[in-house]
């Protein structure tokens, strides 16, 4: 099937692909792939190219690409039980045994996990069961979230509203209220320059405090964000914003949801970014790396505060009114259990650490001092490069020049996958965590030369 001549024209005719510029798509304008196979690092496409994905999928692919452990479970858990619901105390040896698993490696004070099928519908559950906990607390009127500028928390209604980026508002009439954003916490692009690290956590800080200030602490239930911004720009938060954010939110009873979809099972070098940055999040997100996307699941994490409130709630009206058919899906909890046994035995959280610190110093030292680089920052095997038209002032390109696609485009024709991310010129790797050192230097010389050409 694959070898058919009519697939690009059958894709251009009938499939609405996400985040695709959809005219450009149908009118054959913009370039497509249609991707064949996989192994270890690389992907191939129909064309035989082979790339190195230093994206891994859309951050996701954790393990790399042909573990036949993970296809092998799959299919076993497809033979002996395709499906059953997960409704009324229902599960399978799969679901109940990865629960245990992921209970095992989260942080300590989680008690239980909801599994959901994506990241998006993850964070919806969550939004949802924080709005069930304030009103079985008798708090009707606390149910504001507050989420970032440039977080992302999905494409949903209410998870597009979570997202603090443009493109994902305009013209869907998001965010939708009880929805607020503040300040990311992007050291590069501090409104002063003059600013130290510990200067602009306290104006992080203080935009928050007035936030709950303004709106009364009696009226916001939550505030979610993700450990590093991922889709945002890739960018760990300057020392102590954590610890600081946090003692406001503790101080206001206001619950803190750690969206770990990119975090989570060791991107950043430890199991869970909350752990990385000493964080005790009410709730957390997982999806991408709990299979390593072999099969699509996520999960919501509470803690033994927030469960045992829910726990109260259905002795008080009865069942909890939510639930998905493929909540808690047995072939991708099947993925899961393999996908969380080899992260043990290849050893990737370790090697997320290590490699992912050499994948950092490495870029940094290639364009670190680069006259069109304003920034290189990065945690465990997350990595971006920010595009400047001037370093002194950090003035930024005009966006329609498009020098983060362009930087992309002469990387991908040098057989390496990074991302563009998708509000500002910024260059996001986030590979495989099976990553090595040699795959590093491939992937920082051929950058290198992309930047180059693209920008001398
Ligand atoms: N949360 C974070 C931090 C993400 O990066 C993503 C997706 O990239 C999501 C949520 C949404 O996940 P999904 O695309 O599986 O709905």
């Amino acid at each position: 099937m694959l070898k058919n001549d009519l697939l690009d024209q059958w894709d251009r005719d009938h499939f609405f692909h996400p985040s695709t510029h959809l005219a450009q798509h149908a009118r054959g304008e913009s370039p497509n792939r249609i991707i064949t196979g996989g192994k270890g690092v690389h992907i191939e496409d129909r064309d035989g190219n082979r790339l190195l994905d230093a994206f891994a999928g859309l951050y996701c692919v954790n393990v790399g690409y042909g573990r036949t452990e993970i296809a092998e479970a799959i299919a076993a858990q497809a033979k002996e039980l395709a499906y059953y619901h997960a409704y009324v105390g229902h599960g399978t040896e799969a679901s109940v045994t990865l629960a245990k698993m992921v209970l095992e490696r989260a942080p300590k004070h989680m008690s239980k996990v909801y599994f959901g099928l994506g990241g998006s519908d993850a964070n919806e559950t969550n939004v949802k069961l924080v709005w069930y906990y304030n009103n079985i607390l008798g708090r009707p009127e606390k149910k504001k979230i507050i989420s970032r500028w440039r977080g992302y928390h999905g494409s949903g209604l209410v998870t597009g509203s979570l997202t603090g980026l443009k493109l994902f508002h305009d013209k869907f009439d998001l965010p939708l209220d009880r929805i607020l954003h503040t300040e990311a916490p992007y050291y590069f692009r501090r409104p002063d320059l003059a600013m130290s690290e510990a200067d602009f956590v306290a104006h992080c800080v203080a935009a928050l405090e007035a936030m709950i200030d303004r709106e009364g602490a009696d009226t916001i239930a939550a505030f979610i964000g993700e450990p590093v911004l991922g889709t945002g720009g890739i960018v760990p938060p300057p020392a102590g914003y954590w610890a600081a954010i946090q003692a406001v939110l503790d101080r206001h009873d206001i619950l803190l949801i750690a969206d770990e979809v990119v975090t989570g099972f060791g991107r950043l070098g430890s199991m869970f970014g909350s752990d990385h940055y000493g964080m005790t999040p009410d709730i957390i997100t997982i999806a991408k790396g709990l299979t390593s996307a072999y099969a699509p699941l996520s999960g919501s994490i509470f803690s033994a505060k927030v469960w045992a409130v829910l726990e109260r709630g259905t002795d008080e009206n009865g069942p909890i009114g939510h639930g998905w058919t493929y909540s808690a899906h047995p072939i991708g909890a099947a993925a899961g259990v393999a996908n969380l046994k080899l992260i043990d035995s290849l050893s990737l959280v370790k090697n997320a650490g290590e490699t992912g610190a050499y994948l950092n110093a490495a870029m940094k030292s290639a364009l670190g001092e680069h006259a069109r680089v304003g920034d290189v920052r990065g945690e465990g095997m997350l990595c971006a490069v920010e595009f400047v038209e001037d370093r002194e002032t950090r003035r930024f390109f005009d966006p329609a020049r498009k020098i983060g696609p362009a930087v992309a485009a002469a990387l991908l024709k040098r057989g390496v996958i990074a991302r563009a991310m998708p509000q500002g010129d910024i260059l996001g790797f986030a590979p495989p965590l099976c990553l090595t050192r040699a795959e590093v230097d491939e992937v920082v010389g051929k950058t290198a030369d992309a930047v180059a050409e693209v920008l001398g």
